[in-house]
Formats: structure tokens, C-alpha cells, sequence
């Protein structure tokens, strides 16, 4: 499908005449290890006219080998997911666009935070268009985080479920792992928060509404990003909780390794596209599969689940970095954006809110 069979962004004329200049196999540099032929051929099919030239990915990983937990090393990822290699992947995804992210440490134990953390501003720090952010657990001192995210020169926090103290973690109430204490803090900066909210049904669950409205209403210059568009991987979810969640002016939104469109539209229609910002979710971008919808819930297809065998013909799973991409098209399509919508979801929106030129 190209371009000129999408009637709400056929002027994307740049796009047009990019079709076919920019294959991923003229990105200067390292071979593309991470890259198949499947990988080519479906970004010339469904993303090369599309892709905006400016692509800013505002929720994306670093890691450095010695800070991981060995059980989430990934041996098919470069070992340092160091500025050089990290730029390298993002580039690989987006070949000839102009790149920036916002940048945090994957999950690591607790009593690595601090190397890691270290390891994030040292990333940042080679590229004046990056951000990041402090990732941290409940416990942390809102003081001692101040002094830290300063001195780092980082943009905010990350927290995560999986240093909350309630068991099991995946249905924490958001204060178990993001306290007011550091809401408060990101408040008096001018943070932002990235928020991978959890619980069964996400941002249709009463209690994860309640705590988001209270802590945005209550410090209004603490700015919130709902990681994987709402985790709407169930739509639904998204569709019956983002009314509730209107009129927010410090909440926002990155579509991170979602692959449903509708979870992308719903915050489109319903919040404005103005609050969405694109996200690749570095490296979940480089593994092979998709999130899909199913039931009241969701699940992960992975390059290893045995789910690519079908009768009428056998699947090659491509990036989810590219199955991320093109449900975000589809979503664009569908809610009829114009190029200049769509280059606010890449670049504009995110720039705005971590004052990138
Ligand atoms: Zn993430």
C-alpha cells in the first residue's frame, strides 16, 4: 500500500519522492545485523512514504551489560546499548531520517540504579537533541532525587511495577511504585514522569484513573507520559478509559511497541493527537513478533512462539518495531491526520514538551 492509496495523507509529497532513495541497506555504518530481508521489504511497502523526516522516539532504552540482571540480557542485542549502538538501531528502523530520543536504563536490580543512571546521562550527553530519564524505585528520597536528576542532567523519572512492594506487581496501584513524594518533586522541577501503568484492564481500572487525574490535577507542572499508548495492547481498555481522562492539560502519551492501531486512535479521537508522541521502545523495537489483542486482554507473539507455522502459508515475523509503525499509520489513516499531524506525533510534540530545538 503506498501513500497515494491514503487519502488523508497523500500530500506527503517529501515522502513520495523519498520512495525508494532511502533503503535501509544506505545507512552508512555497521551492517544492519538486526535487519532482514522481510524487514526491507516491509518498510518499502508500508512505511517509507509515510515516515516523517524527523523522527524523535520519546520512550526508549539504554543498557549497559554489567548493570543487567543476567536472566534479562538478551544475547541476539548488541552486549552496551551505548549511544553508538543504540543510535545505530534507531537509525536502522527510521534509515534516513533525522533521530532523537528520550532515552532510560532497562530494568536492572535496585542496587544498580545508580551506574546505570550514570550510564543514561553519559548517553544523553553525546547528543544535544536526547533527553532522559532517572529510572528509580518507590523508596527513593524526593530530595535525594532532585540532587541526582541535576546533576545527571536528566528530564525526569521513570518508574516501574516491578519495584513495587506489593505482590504480584503487575497489579500495583500506581503510588505502590510511583509515590506522591516524587510526584510532588517532578512538580516543583518541571519532570516528566513515563508511567507503564499496569493492573488487568489499565486505563479503564477505577483505581488507575483516580490516581492519574488526582496527581496531574494536583501538580500541574509534572508532566505524565502513559507509556504504550495507555498499555492499551487491549484497546478496550482504551476505548472505555480515556474519556475519564479528558481535560488534562500535563498528560501525555507515547505509542511504544503497541501494535494496535485502534489503541492509538482511541487517544487520537478522544484526547487530540497533540498528546501522542511516537516511541520505538528500544530494543523490544529490534525483537521479532507483535502485541495483539485478544479476550479482555492481550498477549505477545515472540519470534520463538509457535504461532508462524499456518496452513496457507508460512510467516516470517518482522520487527515489532515495524508492526509498532505500521499500526500507528493505520491509526493516522484512519482519524484522517494531515502531514503536519502526523509530524507533531513524530517530532513535534515531544520536542514541545522536552524543549528539543
Ligand atoms: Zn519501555
Amino acid at each position: 500500500m503506498r501513500i497515494s492509496s491514503l487519502p488523508c495523507i497523500s500530500q506527503r509529497t517529501p515522502g513520495l519522492k523519498r520512495v525508494g532513495g532511502n533503503s535501509p541497506q544506505s545507512i552508512p555504518g555497521k551492517p544492519l545485523a538486526l535487519i532482514q530481508p522481510e524487514d526491507r521489504d516491509f518498510f518499502e511497502r508500508e512505511l517509507a512514504s509515510f515516515l516523517p523526516d524527523r523522527v524523535f522516539d520519546a520512550h526508549a532504552h539504554v543498557w549497559g551489560h554489567d548493570n543487567m540482571h543476567p536472566g534479562r540480557r538478551i544475547a541476539s542485542l548488541p552486549r552496551d546499548g551505548d549511544y553508538q549502538e543504540f543510535s545505530r538501531m534507531l537509525q536502522a528502523l527510521h534509515p534516513g531520517r533525522a533521530c532523537a530520543a528520550n532515552i532510560f536504563h532497562r530494568i536492572c536490580p535496585p542496587e544498580h540504579f545508580e551506574e546505570a543512571n550514570r550510564w543514561t546521562s553519559r548517553q544523553v550527553a553525546c547528543n544535544p537533541q536526547y533527553r532522559g530519564l532517572f529510572l528509580t524505585g518507590p523508596e527513593a528520597d524526593p530530595e535525594w532525587l532532585r540532587q541526582e536528576v541535576r546533576r545527571l542532567g536528566l528530564a525526569g523519572l521513570k518508574c516501574y511495577h516491578v519495584y513495587a512492594g506489593v505482590k504480584p506487581t503487575w497489579e500495583a496501584q500506581i503510588p505502590d511504585f510511583l509515590p506522591e513524594s516524587h510526584v510532588r518533586m517532578a512538580h516543583q522541577e518541571g519532570w516528566a514522569i513515563m508511567l507503564h501503568m499496569v493492573r488487568s484492564r489499565a486505563c479503564a481500572d477505577p483505581g488507575n484513573i483516580r490516581w492519574i487525574r488526582h496527581y496531574c490535577t494536583t501538580y500541574p507542572d509534572m508532566k505524565l507520559i502513559l507509556a504504550h499508548s495507555a498499555r492499551g495492547f487491549q484497546p478496550a481498555h482504551n476505548l472505555e478509559g480515556l474519556p475519564h481522562l479528558k481535560g488534562l492539560d500535563n498528560l501525555w502519551f507515547d505509542t511504544s511497541a503497541n501494535c494496535e492501531a485502534m489503541a492509538h486512535q482511541a487517544i487520537i479521537r478522544i484526547i487530540g493527537h497533540r498528546r501522542l508522541m511516537y516511541g520505538t521502545d528500544i530494543p523490544v523495537s529490534h525483537l521479532r513478533g507483535r502485541s495483539a489483542a485478544a479476550a479482555d486482554t492481550f498477549f505477545w507473539a515472540y519470534q520463538e512462539s509457535p504461532v508462524w507455522g499456518e496452513r496457507h502459508s508460512e510467516i516470517k515475523p518482522v520487527l515489532i518495531g515495524l508492526e509498532h509503525l505500521r499500526s500507528l499509520k493505520w491509526a493516522c489513516w484512519s482519524e484522517r491526520l494531515s502531514d503536519t499531524q502526523v509530524e507533531d506525533i513524530f517530532w513535534n510534540n515531544a520536542a514541545q514538551l522536552f524543549a528539543v530545538e
